[in-house]
């Protein structure tokens, strides 16, 4: 039996009426661009997250690139964030010709050290973008506390963080803004590239609404240069009707990562969820020695896995210019060497999951 790391065959099947439905409706209104679909969509995830407001994106990088351009953030500002993400974290920052820095992160949850960023944080930070990895948000409340005190833009790159809380709170609290992605496979996917950015603040909200649609006031009059950032229509209705289910789901997810805690062996080092955490495990990530003879085993059983991310983004060729080295941010480069991410899905059985504990224990 082959098993991958994400199915996503077998989330659309448990609700293909719903979605062949909705998706006929966007066709049969001709409503592609704009529209209720996509007004439909921001209203019910805003409310979903506690947030006044969300603009739907045309991806998750874009919504990045959008925050840091309604933050204002121009040439020679320096913006920190973690070496330990998706290249997009980055790549939002190079987009306003910011100055990229990086804040090394917690071995055990792989989220940003909290210590190191006081030290990090200066007068001339201007913004600051966490990433919720694997869908854990950091103690939000402190880092929110730091970033008040330096007056430091505060970003969360939540995109893999739907349905994730700290203390109760989902991303869009604590944030000046916090951004999604709806890639397929994210927690809250689409069917095909799509995102948006939340947040409490009634002028960044005008900002972003006329920035993700060419600048536009009126239709043909266009007060600043904006951008074709939009989210789809058909993707808004697809998401429509998975949201209504994102919390079934993320429970799914929390009750597999249990299980995998339950019957890994002793040795495989497991996710840790703080406290005040709750976890949407977008990813279940192991930690493990032989990690690369590992995953060709698996791959040869038939099970589906990956490593998030095996170059940290401050070794990548793209940021070769930044002049960083091996061993400038040594815990996100060691966590790189040794992390694996093991199937996850909600439609997982618990058959399957123990065939992978099964293989993964007999490996060792
Ligand atoms: C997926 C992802 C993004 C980018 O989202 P896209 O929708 O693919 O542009 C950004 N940051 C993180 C942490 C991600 O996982």
């Amino acid at each position: 039996m082959k098993i991958p790391l994400v199915d996503l065959k077998a989330n659309y099947l448990s609700i293909k009426e719903e979605i062949d439905d909705a998706i006929q409706s966007v066709i049969d209104d001709t409503a592609f661009i704009r529209g209720k679909y996509l007004e439909d969509f921001e209203k019910n995830f805003a409310e979903y997250l506690g947030v006044n407001y969300c603009v739907g994106t045309s991806s998750g990088t874009t919504a990045l690139h959008l925050a840091l351009v309604a933050a204002g953030i121009n040439k020679n500002d320096t913006v920190l964030t973690v070496p330990n993400s998706f290249i997009a974290t980055a790549e939002c920052v190079s987009y306003v010709n910011g100055r990229l820095d990086f804040v090394d992160v917690k071995e055990d949850t792989g989220l940003i050290d909290i210590g190191l960023l006081e030290e990090k944080i200066t007068k001339d930070t201007k913004a600051l973008i966490v990433v919720h990895l694997y869908g854990q948000m950091p103690d939000m409340k402190r880092i929110k506390e730091l970033t008040d005190e330096k007056d430091v833009i505060l970003i969360e790159d939540a995109a893999q963080a739907h349905g994730s809380e700290w203390k109760n709170y989902k991303p869009g609290f604590y944030g000046d803004f916090a951004c999604f992605s709806f890639f397929p496979a994210k927690n809250l996917g689409c069917y095909g590239d799509g995102g948006c950015i939340v947040t409490n603040d009634s002028v960044f909200e005008k900002k972003i609404r006329q920035l993700v649609d060419h600048g536009r006031t009126s239709k043909y009059k266009h007060d600043i240069i904006g951008f074709n950032y939009r989210l789809d229509a058909l993707q808004a209705a697809i998401l429509d009707v998975k949201l209504k289910h994102l919390d079934k789901w993320v429970d799914l997810r929390r009750k597999h990562a249990e299980f995998y805690n339950k019957n890994l062996k002793e040795s495989i080092i497991r996710p840790v969820e703080a406290k005040n955490a709750k976890h949407a495990y977008y990813m279940y990530e192991i930690g493990v020695e032989k990690r690369d003879k590992l995953m060709s085993y698996l791959k040869k059983n038939g099970i589906g896995c990956s490593i998030h991310y095996p170059i940290p983004i401050h070794l990548q060729p793209a940021y070769k210019h930044l002049g960083y080295k091996k061993g400038s941010f040594s815990v996100a480069e060691k966590l790189a060497e040794k992390i694996l991410s093991i199937p996850m899905y909600p439609e997982l059985t618990q058959e399957q999951q123990q065939q992978v504990c099964d293989k993964i224990n007999n490996f060792f």
